[in-house]
Parts: C-alpha cells; sequence; structure tokens
C-alpha cells in the first residue's frame, strides 16, 4: 500500500537524521531543544500522511505530557527516557477491551479486538510505548472523525470524556497555529519593572472575606492604573466578574497552568476570550475589585492579585507563584541590562 510505504519513508527519515543520535553529555536545555525540533518533525509528517493539521497532535501531546509528568498517572513507562512524544493510551483502548493480552503489539488481533493501536513505523508491530506509532494512531484516531474544529471536538470528547480536557487542548492547538511552531517560549514580571510596586510571599496565609479559606496566591501590591502583564504565553479563558477577585482574567499557558489576574480596575478592551497573549502584553490594570456584587471596590488597598493553578487532568490545583515570580522579575531585570548595554542574547 501507498499508505505503507509512506510510513516506512518517515520511518527512514526520523532515524536516519543525526539529529536524533543522543549525545549523553549535551545540557538539559539542548536536549530539550532537540526533542521540541523531532517532535514538530514528527507531527508534520503524521499531517501529511493522515491530514490531520500538524497542531492537534501537538496539542494533545502537549497535554498528555504535561498531564503525565509527575507519574501518577499511569503514564508510558517503558523507554521514558528516550521517548520524545507523551501520547499515553489506555491499554484497553489501544488493544481492545475484550483482548485478553492489553500488551498485545499483533496489528492484527488489536484490531479484531477493536483496539485502535496501529502500526505507524513499519515494524510490524503496534507497540503503544513507541513515538510513531502512537502519534500515528492519534492521528488515524482523530482522522476518522474529520479535519474541522468540530469534528476534532467531538473525537477528543469521545478519548477524554471531560469538557475541561477539550477545552485546552483547543487552546493549546490554537497557540501552535498562531505561531506555526512547537517552540513557544519566554516570560515577563505581570507588572512593568520601572513601576513602583511590592511583594512578598503570603502564600497559604487565612483570609476572612467568604467564609475560611487560605490565600491561593501573591500579592502585588501597586498604584491604582499600573499595567498588568501576561506573564506567559497564552490564551485569554477568561475575563469578567467573580465576587472574590472582581473584575479578574484567567490565562492558560502551553505547561497547563492558569494565570489569575484579580481585582483588576479595568481590562485591555484589545482582548476577548480565546485571544492569544505574549509575555509582556497589557491584559489590564491595577485596582481594587471584589468581595462583592458586580462594581464593588476600594475595600482593600490597590494590589493585582496573581495565583496559578495546574490541571492534572482530573482537576486543578494551586501552588505558589512566588518562586515564579521571583524568577521572572530577574529574567526580565537582566535582560534590560544586556540590551541597554548593547548585548543581545
Ligand atoms: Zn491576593
Amino acid at each position: 500500500m501507498v499508505y505503507k510505504l509512506f510510513v516506512i519513508v518517515l520511518l527512514v527519515s526520523l532515524f536516519v537524521s543525526p539529529a536524533h543520535l543522543h549525545a549523553a553529555s549535551s545540557k538539559e536545555e539542548s536536549t530539550r531543544g532537540k526533542a521540541v525540533k523531532e517532535r514538530q518533525s514528527l507531527f508534520e509528517h503524521m499531517e501529511t500522511i493522515t491530514g490531520v493539521p500538524w497542531y492537534y497532535l501537538a496539542a494533545v501531546d502537549q497535554y498528555e505530557r504535561n498531564i503525565n509528568k509527575n507519574g501518577k498517572e499511569k503514564g508510558p513507562s517503558r523507554q521514558n527516557k528516550e521517548r520524545i512524544t507523551g501520547f499515553a493510551f489506555p491499554p484497553a483502548f489501544w488493544s481492545g477491551m475484550l483482548n485478553p493480552n492489553p500488551d498485545d503489539t499483533n496489528p492484527r488481533t488489536l484490531s479484531f479486538f477493536g483496539g485502535i493501536g496501529k502500526d505507524g513505523d513499519g515494524d510490524g508491530k503496534a507497540d503503544r510505548f513507541n513515538d510513531i506509532d502512537t502519534a500515528y494512531t492519534m492521528a488515524s484516531y482523530l482522522a476518522q472523525f474529520g479535519f474541522t474544529e468540530d469534528d476534532i471536538r467531538i473525537a477528543l470528547w469521545q478519548y477524554y470524556a471531560r469538557d475541561k480536557s477539550i477545552e485546552i487542548i483547543s487552546e493549546f492547538s490554537s497557540i501552535y497555529e498562531h505561531y506555526n511552531r512547537l517552540d513557544v517560549s519566554g516570560s515577563a514580571f505581570p507588572v512593568p519593572l520601572h513601576y513602583n510596586y511590592s511583594y512578598r510571599s503570603t502564600w497559604g496565609d487565612a483570609r476572612g472575606w467568604g467564609g475560611r479559606r487560605i490565600h491561593e496566591g501573591t500579592d502585588i501590591f501597586a498604584g491604582y492604573g499600573t499595567p498588568v502583564r501576561a506573564t506567559r504565553h497564552g490564551v485569554i479563558e477568561t475575563r469578567g466578574w467573580n465576587p472574590y477577585g472582581g473584575w479578574r482574567v484567567g490565562i492558560r499557558d502551553l505547561d497547563n497552568v492558569y494565570h489569575y489576574y484579580a481585582h483588576l480596575n479595568g481590562f485591555n478592551k484589545k482582548y476577548k476570550i480565546g485571544d492569544i497573549v505574549k509575555p509582556g502584553d497589557v491584559i489590564g490594570y491595577v485596582g481594587s475589585s471584589g468581595y462583592g456584587k458586580p462594581g464593588t471596590a476600594g475595600k482593600f488597598p490597590p494590589h493585582l492579585h496573581y495565583g496559578i493553578y495546574r490541571d492534572n487532568g482530573r482537576t486543578e490545583f494551586s501552588y505558589d507563584p512566588y518562586p515564579s515570580l521571583k524568577r521572572w522579575e530577574r529574567e526580565e531585570a537582566r535582560n534590560k541590562k544586556k540590551s541597554a548595554s548593547g548585548k543581545t542574547g
């Protein structure tokens, strides 16, 4: 079959390329960069073979690598170190519900038992721990439903049965499509460094208003109207009023982290839900809104409440943003100094 030939050509091109050889001594950063390049070419190859746009595959992979990172889920354990993708198919899905052998790799018996696992690299095995087999299987699975955004959403619903997962994957794919590349990085401190501001670590402190709860974030004190900026590349997921946070904006980044900016006195009207922002983009302004019905303000001194939440595939939990804030502040100050003295990079 022409199909099979394509897959074999893909295999050869991926593994003959010297970029694939592992240099054990290379730094973590360049290893990461290499993996990003390899992933990008793998997804582009899959687009050629199956017609599924590369950024949908990239988004599913990014989502899966994120939720499986902590090892709490039964992620891809075998050959974990060498793998560049994170597609983790449940065995019953891969091999078929009634397949007596959950580790079956025979494409013929897999399809007999209704498993979706496919042989992508032409070695006669459908291995759910192999990058090419899993990427090809995911692409083929999505392709069955069609190629529009709605088709992909239906396919993802069948696979994850969770609205939040579909929303997050759609956000990821819109970022990748927007930049037309996989390597999207960078950061900024939430308020411009030349404004007057102050903050300290207050995560976990008790909070009175609205019942007993803990402080899930860092307060950055600054004057009314101080610009509030996106800290990472991401998609605006929420924007509006919330009784605790007042006027608030929520941005999801590619690490599946939700950045929550609260107590604003106004938004940058340029942005709406679903828009893509980059580090440093002004999304609103410092205020003192919140602790009541829409429009309530002035119940506390103006400040930006900044919280971060991570989604683990089932639920979202908050963690202390203070260390990240310190790092972004330091990095931005250093980059400014560098560019001021004429050096770049
Ligand atoms: Zn706060």
